[in-house]
């Protein structure tokens, strides 16, 4: 079987060495030494000055909006994984959909100065697929109206644009570490933040609000990245340069061989060094996407309807929520995910093409 995703995992050696440290010092979390190696690593692998761990991108998302102190209405985009919706919510804030491009896929930054109210106060956008939203633009109308940026950034591990890590824009940017990203540690997260001020806070909130022996400073939770995590990651981090290279080579087969298909991909960015992180495709109409699904199902090639669905259609949203975002809605009947890992070969490629080319006809 061939999956959208399949978890890469480092020599199994690299981290039971880890593992025999752990069993020597039994110290497995509150911010042990892995941890500190971990995020000391990943500040200058991403070149980024300010990182926090987490347990998790959504907890990272939850601190993320809780350590800016969002409240009422954020504006956020409604193509993406369903965590970035429920984060707002369970935040106790209105997420107030904005349709997206139709060519980048992420927020559409002509359609937000209009749902801004005097109840917004922030911006909550994915790059998704880990293709940049229009940084810039966004900053600006954030600007303007006294708005505080996050990027869901669950995508972009790694990805530079225009020279700089995409993590630098935008007030947080939260990633995830579960098992099915690129850089994975098992479960895991991390916000990366413009300021030490906003990380001293995120670490604090993220550690219950307690600090030292009996200060509670705060109102916390506990998203703390276990050593066990940490370990994993130390293990797969070495690595990570070389699942890119091989996605990279496996997208560029996937590229030349559906060049003559009927198929749409996120538009080409000048200056943008991508991580290769999916490969999604987009149909010319919902009964394509359905048949190709089919043959490839039929040959035990699972692709995923990512994302679907549009997330300002979700059943447990409030009826005033529900506003219609018809290029996201349009998109997300059509699109499929294909699969993309580091264990798949050139001719795996080859035959999910052909399967796509007989889905077609
Ligand atoms: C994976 C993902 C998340 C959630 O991250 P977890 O670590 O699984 O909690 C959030 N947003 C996007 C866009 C994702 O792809």
């Amino acid at each position: 079987m061939i999956t959208v995703t399949r978890t890469s995992l480092p020599p199994l050696e690299e981290y039971v060495s880890y593992l025999e440290g752990l069993w020597q010092s039994a110290h497995l979390t509150n911010n042990g030494p892995l941890c500190c190696e971990l995020a000391s690593r990943l500040k200058s692998h991403l070149g980024v000055a300010n990182l926090e761990l987490m347990a998790n991108g959504t907890l990272a998302l939850q601190l993320a909006i809780k350590s800016l102190g969002l409240r009422g209405e954020i504006i956020t985009t409604p193509y993406s994984y369903v965590a970035t919706t429920n984060a707002i919510l369970w935040e106790g804030c209105d997420p107030v959909f904005v349709d997206i491009d139709a060519r980048s896929f992420c927020i559409d930054p002509d359609l937000i100065e209009a749902a801004i109210t005097e109840r917004t106060t922030g911006i909550l956008a994915t790059h998704v697929y880990g293709y940049p939203c229009d940084v810039d633009r966004i900053q600006a109308i954030a600007d303007r109206h006294g708005l505080k940026v996050i990027y869901d950034a669950a995508h972009a591990f790694g990805v530079n644009y225009l020279g700089h890590s995409l993590l630098e824009h935008g007030d947080c940017s939260t990633l995830s570490f579960h098992a099915t990203k690129l850089f994975h540690t098992g479960e895991g997260g991390a916000v990366v933040s413009r300021t030490a001020e906003i990380s001293n806070r995120l670490f604090l909130q993220a550690t219950f609000g307690h600090r030292g022996e009996d200060n509670y400073l705060d109102v916390g939770i506990n998203a703390k990245m276990s050593e066990l995590h940490a370990a994993m990651g130390l293990a797969v981090l070495p690595s990570v340069a070389d699942y890119i290279a091989v996605r990279r080579g496996l997208a560029e087969l996937y590229d030349e061989l559906i060049a003559d298909m009927p198929l749409q991909r996120p538009a080409a960015l000048p200056g943008l060094d991508y991580n290769y992180a999916y490969y999604p495709v987009v149909f010319q109409d919902h009964d394509s996407m359905l048949r190709v699904r089919q043959a490839l199902l039929g040959q035990d090639i699972v692709p995923r309807r990512y994302f679907y669905p549009s997330l300002n259609t979700l059943p447990f949203l409030r009826q005033d929520l529900r506003r219609p975002c018809p290029i996201s809605e349009s998109i997300a009947n059509r699109v499929l995910a294909l699969p993309l890992s580091t264990v798949l070969t050139p001719d795996d490629i080859k035959r999910i093409v052909n399967l796509i080319g007989t889905g077609l006809r």
